[in-house]
């Protein structure tokens, strides 16, 4: 394989015989191989002290280097080693759990989220302590966790147990890339989630549909609870959902308008849209939208009789999945109680809701003294035309990490627009991957 150094050619292949290992959090399969081997790489690194911690769920795996110089500052380098399923096997060009190099890419699955990632940056500090008589100017803590694609479950308990141990002055996220227009992008928060069952039951049993006349459905009661929910331009209608919607900041709206790659016409086009956007007045309110406000979003609606043909049932039972994605500072438990308040003063007394899942969300602007270190470093090895943006759309648990340490993040990475992160194919392009040994390398050079 294309490596240019004997450092870099060995840690291709621990890269290797990391990803063949299939460490798939919802199926609890790998997990304690994968962090064993993460292990044993940060001693083969003589890290200063290395943890793997089973009290939850999934182990944790966390390893401290320590500066050389006096009064240095912390990095935390945040990773996580579970990785999505790889079905439908037949969907890949070649085994998901080998690490294949073709067309200048590498293949597997985990190469982008986040395997690669990791290794990369591995790959930096191996070289960085191995040129400089193993000193380092600053510390550098790994997390390394095993659930991130299954909620991050146990991640906060295990923060706040290490949180002394892991004090820090910069986040590196796990991972992040080149958007579509080939910049790359600085990220600075995620949207968090509650995500919800609804349940509506209003007999013993099913009836015969000739009873509709006289008696409600368990069907129309949850459509019209999950109705109410929502307003027709797709504000959310429950009461106190935006008490604590915090406004963008100017700043945080520029960064947006000035380096999203979405807009309308992207949307429609690529999606094939048949139903007008939500947010379609301006680009400004629709980016707004997007990164700055919550949403109401249904997963899944279920009742009655759907196979082929007809059958006059009146059903008894419904089911809903519902999430809304949060902002700050919005607060999952807090939202969710708003939910069941909204279904009781609304009446709707037949559907109750059940309380899945939740993730808080985090935003920064970017502006803090130690993210333009990133910044700056950013640029040299990518040149200036780099994306700095507020918030993804998405959802991950920046705020685990911020709770406990208020020190700023940044989500940098190997990726790019089409590394297909849990869809067959997944790969990153190798040029890539080695830059973000030497971004990581420059980075630590940075506190010299
Ligand atoms: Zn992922």
């Amino acid at each position: 394989m294309v490596a240019t150094t004997k450092i870099r050619q060995d840690y291709l292949e621990k890269l290797a015989q990391l990803i063949k290992i299939p460490s798939v959090s919802a199926k609890k399969t790998g997990l304690k191989e994968a962090s064993e081997l993460i292990g044993s790489f940060f001693k083969e690194l003589k890290a200063d002290q290395v943890i793997i911690d089973d009290q939850y769920e999934f182990p944790l795996v966390l390893a401290q280097f320590k500066a050389t110089k006096d009064n240095a500052k912390t990095l935390l380098i945040y990773n996580h080693y579970d990785v999505q399923p790889a079905e439908p096997f037949d969907l890949w060009h070649s085994d998901p759990w080998i690490l294949t190099e073709r067309d200048n890419k590498f293949f597997g699955r985990g190469i982008d989220d986040d395997k690669g990632n990791l290794l990369a940056r591995l790959t930096a500090l191996a070289e960085y302590l191995k040129e400089n008589n193993h000193s380092l100017p600053v510390n550098i803590d790994f997390v390394v966790e095993g659930s991130e694609e299954t909620a991050s479950r146990g991640l906060a308990n295990y923060l706040k147990k290490h949180a002394q141990f892991l004090k820090n002055d910069l986040v590196i996220w796990e991972s992040g890339g080149y958007n579509n227009k080939g910049q790359q992008e600085i990220g600075g928060g995620t949207k968090g989630i509650v995500t919800f069952d609804l349940k509506a039951k209003t007999a013993g049993r099913d009836l015969h549909s000739s009873f509709a006349p006289v008696i409600d459905s368990a069907a129309w009661q949850l459509v019209a609870a999950i109705n109410s929910l929502r307003n027709s331009d797709g504000t959310i209608a429950i009461k106190g959902v935006y008490d604590t919607v915090r406004k963008p900041s100017e700043r945080e709206q520029e960064l947006v308008n000035q380096y999203s790659t979405i807009d309308e016409h992207l949307l429609v086009d690529s999606f094939q849209l048949t139903a007008p956007l939500l947010n379609s007045q301006t680009k400004t309110e629709l980016l707004k939208a997007l990164y700055f406000s919550p949403a109401l979003n249904i997963e899944g609606i279920q009742s009655g009789y759907q196979e082929d043909g007809v059958k006059t049932v009146l059903p008894a039972e419904a089911t809903a999945k519902l999430e809304i994605r949060l902002v700050p500072d919005q607060d999952p438990h807090d939202i969710f109680q708003k939910v069941v308040d909204h279904l009781k003063n609304n009446h709707f007394d037949n559907v109750q809701a059940e309380y899945t899942l939740g993730e808080t969300p985090y935003r920064s602007d970017l502006s803090a003294p130690e993210i333009q270190r990133v910044i700056k470093t950013d640029k040299q090895i990518y040149g200036n035309d780099i994306s700095l943006l507020p918030t993804t759309p998405g959802t991950g648990p920046m705020a685990y990490f911020y709770n406990n340490f208020k020190s700023p993040i940044a989500a940098i990475g190997i990726g790019y627009s089409d590394s297909a992160d849990h869809a067959p194919d997944e790969n990153v392009r190798i040029k890539d991957y080695f830059d973000h040994v030497d971004f990581t390398k420059e980075l630590i050079k940075s506190y010299e």
